[in-house]
């Protein structure tokens, strides 16, 4: 039998009886001088200078150090000398104010350190997989595999922390303005967010399965026909996309949903959410939140999720007509970033493949601008404000872009440069800074997307999206020109919530389903329970859902979501600590009815 921790140490465990912290690990300070406490954590780390011994006692608040003297209790000196790193340890002493030479100004209890005078050892612990200090770099593969000693460093326990008084914070915002707090079912029926659906299968009926719902959207709605009119809930969403490096397959959003609401309503909820989800972090946030049509965003930044700590750029084809390098009903976009001072020639050189790659032409020699088209740089450089130490770019199309909306795909095209650029220019420009958070609001999306593969035309949001006041006469006549009442909140390019005031009407929503190309069969087989429920009094509602991984992340000044999830799971889906996904005994396939013919063995 292998020889327990405990007994290799060579010590025999303490137990807790009725022992009480008086303080944490963060609290004492110099004005505690003198004072008998009692402290209870984790051994950080251990000095052994021979007959003084110091150890860094560390729980979630903080450090303190305790110091053990073998000339005033040799018994306890002895004791401390079995303390190894993790130990968990519980010591009583009495707290002295350290020496000015000692005082350690990096730690909030670094006036003062315990003379320890008892000391229970409450439990040992193996050699940690990977130091805990934050500045050690460690594999992420190691620091998920034994995330529950990962999320002991302090970063770590910052981030966890922060997470939780941003979910107390928002949770208490809302209650204070009406909204309860709902559950809603994880064992449901497909719902209709554009991604795969976890499938759960049902042992009761073999054949049938439940979905693991992507977002709680159709259940909220139900929520407000119930007549509960504001309605919230922290929930976690499960989509089975293909995952990148920011995504996760289960994931956490703030839902909300109320009757009544104009999309001004909804805005005028989440801006004081966020800003106080922001103080959390010590940001102040100013609100109102700037707004952007989608069209404004596209013309203005190339992008729905326009990075706003980058100046927009500037639509100039009418400044170029018949100059030649305008194509008809294309835009021409001049991207200007100020400040960037002079570009090498190998600088620019490295822009030009990025912007051929995605069907741009670059026009980058300003002099020869100038010289060949004097009027029009006139106007372009007064348009634009442009300065001598700025960089401009002109960007055309190499040859016009297929699809329903083709100068959508230029726009997007410069916005890519756009962003491309300044993240090159970045680390000597500073444009990047991530702790200026520019949020807005890009609100009128486009109702619908062409989908290529399909060949028709797709929700952009979802299809319970209700369609502009103006637009409804295009619902099928010109269904690329729909605009939807739909609202995105972006904060430094990151779409970090979306929402919708949604179809309360069900002839309506019919109309909406038909021009998807959903068959009035199908839609009744898909969403027939939701239909119906429009029939019985639904009133106007609307909502949002805010992706709280991702604003955590931003605020905790991380850049990835895994460090601000406890239990993430690697870009393949992999949870590495307990090895999920997993293949299952033949037992259990066989009481779901379930034989596997694919896969790995
Ligand atoms: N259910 C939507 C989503 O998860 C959000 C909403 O429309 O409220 O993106």
């Amino acid at each position: 039998m292998e020889e327990s921790a405990e007994r290799q140490a060579g010590l025999t465990l303490d137990f807790l009886g009725d022992l009480r912290r008086t303080h944490n690990c963060g609290q004492l300070r110099a004005a505690d001088t003198g004072a008998r406490v009692l402290l209870m954590g984790w051994v950080h780390r251990r000095h052994d200078l021979g007959g003084v011994i110091f150890i860094h006692l560390r729980d979630r608040e903080g450090i303190t150090q305790a110091v053990f003297h073998e000339d005033v209790d040799p018994a306890i000196h002895q004791k401390a000398e079995l303390l190894r790193s993790e130990y968990v340890v519980a010591m009583e002493g009495v707290v002295e104010k350290r020496t000015p030479e000692t005082v350690n100004p990096n730690v909030e209890t670094g006036e003062i350190e315990i003379v320890a005078e008892k000391l229970w050892i409450l439990n040992v612990s193996k050699v940690p997989p990977f130091p805990l200090d934050d500045a050690v770099n460690v594999s992420e593969d190691a620091r998920l595999k034994y995330r529950y000693v990962d999320l002991r460093r302090p970063k770590m326990q910052r981030n966890i922390i922060l997470r939780s008084r941003i979910s107390f914070a928002a949770r208490e915002f809302l209650h204070s303005q009406g909204f309860l707090e709902i559950e809603t079912p994880f064992m449901t029926r497909s719902t209709p967010e554009g991604a795969r659906d976890y499938l759960v299968p049902c042992r009761v009926q073999p054949g049938s399965f439940y979905a693991l719902p992507q977002s709680p959207q159709i259940f909220k709605q139900l929520l407000m026909v119930s007549g509960f009119e504001k309605y919230f809930q922290i929930v976690r969403c499960f989509r089975d996309e293909d995952l990148r490096a920011d995504r996760q397959p289960e994931f956490t959003q703030i839902d909300l949903e109320m009757s009544f609401p104009q999309q001004d309503r909804v805005l005028e909820v989440v801006e004081p959410l966020v800003g106080r989800i922001c103080a959390q972090a010590g940001f102040e946030i100013p609100t109102p939140f700037p707004r952007l049509t989608y069209a404004q965003a596209m013309r203005s930044y190339g992008s729905d999720k326009p990075d706003m700590r980058i100046p927009p750029f500037h639509c100039v084809e009418d400044l170029f007509a018949g100059s030649g390098l305008t194509t008809e009903g294309l835009p021409l976009v001049a991207i200007h970033i100020p400040g960037t001072g002079a570009l090498s020639r190998k600088e620019r050189d490295d822009l030009k493949p990025f912007g051929q790659e995605r069907g741009l032409r670059i026009y980058d020699d300003v002099k020869r601008l100038d010289r060949d088209f004097p009027e029009a740089m006139a106007k372009l450089r007064q348009r634009v404000g442009l300065g001598e130490d700025d960089l401009l770019l002109v960007a055309g199309w190499l040859s016009a872009p297929a699809g329903h909306r083709p100068e959508e795909t230029v726009l997007q095209a410069c916005g890519q440069l756009r962003l491309h650029a300044a993240q090159k220019y970045n680390d000597r420009h500073k444009l990047l800074d991530p702790r200026c958070f520019r949020f807005l609001w890009v609100v009128d999306f486009p109702m619908f997307e062409w989908d290529e593969e399909e060949a028709r035309w797709m929700a952009a949001h979802h299809p319970f999206t209700s369609v502009h006041d103006d637009d409804i006469e295009k619902l099928t006549a010109d269904p690329a020109r729909c605009r939807a009442k739909s609202y995105d909140l972006v904060l430094n390019g990151v779409e970090l919530g979306s929402g919708s005031i949604r179809i309360h009407r069900q002839d309506v929503q019919s109309k909406v389903f038909a021009a998807l190309g959903f068959s009035e069969e199908e839609a009744r087989r898909r969403f027939g329970f939701l239909l119906e429920a429009l029939e019985y009094g639904a009133p106007p509602h609307g909502g949002i859902a805010l992706g709280l991984d991702r604003l955590v992340m931003i605020l905790a000044g991380e850049t990835s979501i895994r460090d601000v999830i406890p239990f993430p799971k690697t870009a393949r889906g992999t949870d590495l600590m307990c090895d999920a996904p997993s293949p299952v005994p033949e037992r259990q396939l066989k009481e779901l009815g379930i034989r596997v013919t694919g896969g790995a063995k």
